[in-house]
């Protein structure tokens, strides 16, 4: 029963043949038997969970249709939920409990899904490894020996071992489609806009954005539709027409234009991956997709860029845990400056110190120009470069990373080079456009998963979901489970 897509969840408790209790007792039993391995939840909400399974239950037998009505969902942990906490996998909240939902929360409540834990995460989404959690790594349910990516790996580990049905991430940079593509399921960044931030923590509030992972595209389209739309909470929320996503898995791709661009594809890939995602393209062909070829000429100095821009923000945004109104904070102090230096000492983690400090160094007088300045206006090409491209095709196919997933502890040496293995990721969120991951092969021995990445236009998430739904009805590899 946990293996169930949404939409075969649906079906079978909408005709009465599982119940939302049986399904999300399944659920937690599924969890009670991997999870020791795995380890991609920071707490689990099981009371509730079935409190809310019951009540879904209740309303199925009135006869009420709501889009994920007893639906067992996960959340990464740095989405707010009111009553039971939110510690973004740091010790600075590590008892933190919000007083209010996210306006996500609120609209899975209103579609009737089932919450059965928050999953873990990079310490306040930094990072593609999960191994930055202040907590424990969670191991990748292909390999137990690797890591899920990062920063959402609890939440793509979750959906591939099956112990959720689907999960909200969110990407600053990549953390949704990398995870989902080092776990072989399907992970959705809407556009900058689509889907309400109030009550997501903040690391980057210019790049964030919450979004699904799920083991279907189709699936995909209906946790959008659920979570997107114009939020008077967030004044970045875009006041742009919410359509039916599911709309567009009846869409023939037939004529649409697979844009292809050759900056992505210079050898900078390990041979095998590169060789997957170019049997994907082959396959979009197969399906009537016209391939071609676009620049994105300033993809080398979009890592530089990010985490200039990305460090600037989070250094801002994490003034706030000061130990002063909530979180942690240190009793060792006897003095005020005291007491916010040893909370913060304390209570963050080495690579969100390392960020804090590279941020607040490009925002300091005298560098701000060099570097803050410098970065927004590489964005600004950044944006401009897929404009441009975005105008010779309707879709742009991409690898999501240069590699499948590494073993734990293999990178956690080099952050530089952790950074560097977000380039194929980190220019749709400069650009502020919705990109998806979805699997596109197996590599090596231990059958690793491969993503394919696909990039639109900005709140053109139909067309990916369209494209990725159509490469998914024609191939298998978004079936195939994972040996745990
Ligand atoms: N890996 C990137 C980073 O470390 C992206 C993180 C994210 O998208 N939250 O910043």
């Amino acid at each position: 029963m946990h293996r169930t897509t949404i939409t075969q969840a649906r079906e079978l408790l909408h005709s009465k043949k599982l119940s939302s209790v049986q399904l999300t007792e399944a659920v937690f039993a599924r969890i009670d038997s991997v999870e020791d391995k795995v380890k991609a939840f920071a707490h689990l909400m099981r009371e509730k969970a079935l409190e809310q399974a019951k009540a879904a239950d209740a309303k199925i037998a009135k006869g009420e249709e709501l889009p994920l009505l007893g639906v067992p969902i996960a959340l990464k942990d740095l989405i707010c939920t009111q009553g039971s906490r939110t510690t973004c996998a740091s010790k600075i909240l590590d008892q933190f409990v919000a007083p209010y939902n996210a306006t996500v929360v609120n609209q899975l409540n209103a579609a009737g899904a089932v919450i059965v834990g928050k999953t873990n995460m990079d310490e306040f989404a930094m990072g593609s490894s999960n191994e930055n959690s202040s907590q424990h790594p969670t191991m990748n349910p292909w390999a137990l020996d690797r890591v899920p990516g990062g920063s959402s790996g609890g939440s793509a580990a979750a959906v591939a071992a099956h112990e959720c049905i689907a999960a909200l991430g969110s990407d600053t940079g990549g953390s949704i489609r990398q995870p989902a593509a080092f776990c072989g399921v399907t992970g959705l960044k809407p556009t900058y806009g689509r889907v309400s931030r109030f009550g997501l923590v903040a690391f980057a509030s210019s790049l964030d954005q919450i979004g699904p992972i799920t083991k279907s595209v189709a699936d995909a389209a209906t946790l959008l539709n659920v979570i997107g739309g114009k939020d008077k909470q967030d004044s970045t929320s875009a006041n742009v027409a919410l359509p039916d996503f599911t709309q567009a898995l009846h869409q023939d791709v037939k004529g649409m234009k697979l844009g292809i661009p050759k900056e992505y594809f210079t050898g900078g890939m390990q041979p095998e991956v590169e060789k997957a995602v170019q049997e994907g393209i082959r396959t979009l062909e197969s399906l009537g997709m016209q391939t071609v070829e676009v620049s994105l000429p300033h993809l080398d100095y979009a890592v530089a860029a990010y985490y200039i821009i990305a460090c600037a923000e989070a250094s801002t945004n994490l003034s706030r845990y000061d130990g002063v109104r909530y979180g942690y904070r240190s009793s060792k102090s006897d003095n005020l400056v005291n007491m916010y230096e040893n909370t913060r000492e304390e209570g963050f983690g080495e690579e969100v110190k390392r960020r804090i400090i590279l941020g607040t160094f490009v925002l300091s007088s005298g560098y701000y120009d060099a570097y803050y300045l410098k970065g927004q206006q590489v964005r600004t090409l950044i944006k401009q470069d897929f404009e441009n491209a975005l105008e010779k095709c309707d879709v742009i196919a991409a690898p999501v990373t240069p590699y499948p997933a590494f073993k734990i502890g293999e990178k956690m040496d080099d952050p530089l080079q952790m950074y560097l293995a977000d380039i194929y990721t980190i220019s749709a969120n400069l650009a502020g456009i919705p990109a998806m991951s979805i699997p596109c092969g197996f590599v090596g021995g231990e059958n690793l998963p491969v993503g394919l990445q696909l990039m639109g236009k900005h709140f053109d998430e139909a067309s990916l979901i369209a494209v990725g739904h159509n490469f998914q009805q024609a191939t298998q590899f978004h079936t195939q489970q994972a040996p745990i």
